[in-house]
């Protein structure tokens, strides 16, 4: 390993983001257990919880608080103590630290005052379940979580209905149905999703079914609404025929089915445009459903 953890008046030490398990403690790498015993402070967002972790690998390096409300003000204290040559780890409850969790702001004062960076990689829920869902992985986006109100949540959704990459969206136990149900509604019962709850802990569950199979089977059974889980949704394909027709037919299109019948929109749009009026047409009725 090519980092001492002696402090040094000469350089500044190295902010190391260091993952922790979701659920299996074998998860842990060789790396990050070195790293953890050999730092002089790790930097946690609940100490208590972490607490417990090092106990388990039987690491003693002291922990301070480094969480969502004290992360901007405190910085400035393990950047004093980076700057004085000490090394230190950020970790976050599980995972990797800033993925949905706390770091991004230590990480960037850091950044800025010229101390090295490091990630030591581990366990993180949405690639675990990427990595075993089957759907498209070359590209995808990470939504992170939905707001929990079901206004702003469905105004989310609409703003990804049409994008084309593979979606993640983390959830909460408590609000998984509700929003699996809305994800159905904007996305449509037979956009192929998969759920992946509890992973690499003994209920672990990844479960592929079109929205609206995975809806009712979520409904069907109380166990699916408990424990941690990732939501991944196929990314929009374009309708047979639609791929054929220009963004800017498919403009009028909207326009003119927003206030006219659907035959007649698509008269107009292929007069507009020279598009065929039949392609238009199913390209129309495609867009209605
Ligand atoms: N930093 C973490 C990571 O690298 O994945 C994520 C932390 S975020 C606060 C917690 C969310 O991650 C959970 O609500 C759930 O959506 C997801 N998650 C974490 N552990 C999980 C697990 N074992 N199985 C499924 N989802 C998990």
């Amino acid at each position: 390993m090519s980092f001492s953890a002696a402090p040094s008046s000469m350089s500044p030490g190295t902010l190391y983001v260091v993952a922790t398990p979701i659920g299996n403690l074998d998860d842990i790498s060789a790396r990050a257990l070195k790293v953890l015993a050999e730092v002089s402070l790790i930097a946690a967002e609940d100490t208590r919880h972490s607490a417990r972790l090092m106990q388990h690998f039987g690491i003693a390096t002291p922990l301070a608080a480094c969480h969502e409300h004290n992360e901007r003000a405190e910085g400035s204290r393990f950047i004093a103590r980076l700057q004085a040559g000490e090394n230190v780890a950020l970790i976050s409850d599980a995972g990797t630290p800033l993925i949905s969790d706390p770091g991004y702001h230590l990480v960037r004062q850091a950044r800025a005052a010229g101390i090295a960076v490091v990630p030591v990689p581990g366990a993180c829920a949405l690639i675990a379940a990427l990595s075993a869902a089957g759907l498209p992985s070359d590209r995808f986006i990470f939504e992170g979580f939905l707001p929990a109100k079901a206004v702003g949540r469905r105004a989310r959704l609409e703003q990804v209905r049409e994008e084309p990459r593979t979606l993640i969206f983390y959830e909460a136990p408590h609000r998984i149905l509700e929003s699996l149900e809305d994800m159905r509604a904007v996305f449509g019962e037979e956009r192929p999703a998969l759920l992946a709850r509890e992973l690499s802990k003994t209920f672990e569950t990844l479960k592929g079914l079109p929205l609206g199979e995975l809806c009712a089977w979520v409904a069907a059974d109380s166990n699916q609404q408990r424990g941690e889980c990732v939501v991944l949704v196929a990314g929009w394909q374009a309708p047979e025929g639609e791929e054929a027709v220009s963004a800017e037919a498919l403009r009028v299109l909207d326009l003119l089915l927003a206030e006219l019948p659907l035959k007649r929109a698509a008269a107009l749009a292929a007069e507009i445009t020279g598009v065929r009026k039949n392609l238009l047409y199913q390209v129309a009725l495609e867009r209605q459903k």
